[in-house]
């Protein structure tokens, strides 16, 4: 029985462990780096007994158990499945059951893309740069904001409501490094500056090196034919609003066990 998870996520990862323990032939597909999006965070507090810990180290642990466990990964992008095929990118691939882990993916202005100094990831800012604009006011903009102001880059934060959405202790955290946050104020429009861009908000002109965006996540999946094979869907892109690495990784353990029990 070879079964497919596409996406090495938290999810992805505890779900093809357990499998792996269990002696399944399993495989992951990743498009892109293996840790999925915790890898952005710059402190994950609540997923004990871990203590606090860096979204690169807990990426990097998710990475050691795939190693520990020699797990096959696949680095494609997965755009379809149907009918007992993965189709990919670069390649079709065979699978007897397909478990989707594809997470999310950002919320986009395209208006404002209007240079590659804007983006969506943390893990994308480049290293060189001295200033940031974020744009949103729920926990990933604020952690993007934190996790910059810690890298040695000022951060800006612009949100479009008068409230921010994010949890308590992160705005405590935020406050405690005096990072300005600017409520009810918009970003309008972006133009490529010499070095940087140049943002126009409800309030005014502003220069810097890059703006982060980060207004919401939206599910990412595949097109998915269920008709005649069994797919299953974990993590994120099946809680979109319970987007927690713990239950992402719970998940993934709980759709494990399902399938060892199908087996069986
Ligand atoms: C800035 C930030 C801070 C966060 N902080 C916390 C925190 O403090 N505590 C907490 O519990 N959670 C936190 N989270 C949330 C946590 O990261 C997610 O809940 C968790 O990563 C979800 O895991 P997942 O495996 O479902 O999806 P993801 O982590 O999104 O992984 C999905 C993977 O699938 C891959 N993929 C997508 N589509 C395809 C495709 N078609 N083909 C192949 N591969 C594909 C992606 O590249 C990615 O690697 C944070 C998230 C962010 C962005």
């Amino acid at each position: 029985m070879r079964v497919s998870i596409i996406g090495a996520g938290p999810a992805g990862i505890a779900c093809g462990v357990l499998l792996k323990r269990y002696g399944v032939d399993v495989r992951i597909f990743e498009k892109g780096k293996i840790g999925g999006i915790i890898r952005n965070a710059w402190r994950v507090e609540n997923f004990p007994p871990l203590g606090f810990i860096s979204g690169e180290s807990f990426a990097k642990q998710l990475e050691w158990y795939v190693e520990q466990y020699d797990i096959p990964v696949t680095h494609d992008e997965i755009l379809k499945i149907e009918d007992f095929r993965l189709y990919g990118q670069n390649a079709t691939y065979d699978c007897d059951i397909a478990i989707v882990a594809t997470g999310t993916k950002p919320r986009r202005i395209p208006e404002l893309e209007v240079s590659n100094r804007v983006l969506y990831e943390y893990v994308n800012l480049p290293r060189d740069i001295k200033t940031v604009a974020v744009y949103g006011g729920g926990d990933v903009a604020i952690d993007y904001a934190i996790h910059a102001f810690e890298d040695g880059i000022m951060p800006m934060v612009f949100v479009r409501s008068n409230q921010l959405k994010a949890v308590r202790k992160l705005v405590e955290y935020a406050k405690e490094r005096n990072i300005h946050i600017r409520l009810g104020d918009a970003i309008k429009r972006v133009e490529e500056g010499n070095s940087g861009i140049i943002i126009f908000s409800d309030s005014g002109r502003y220069e810097f090196d890059a703006l982060l965006i980060a207004i919401g996540r939206e599910l990412n999946m595949p097109e998915i034919d269920v008709s005649k094979m069994r797919v299953y869907t974990i993590g994120d892109c099946a809680h979109l609003d319970l987007r927690q690495s713990s239950i992402a990784i719970g998940d993934g353990i709980r759709c494990a066990m399902e399938i060892l029990n199908e087996m069986r």
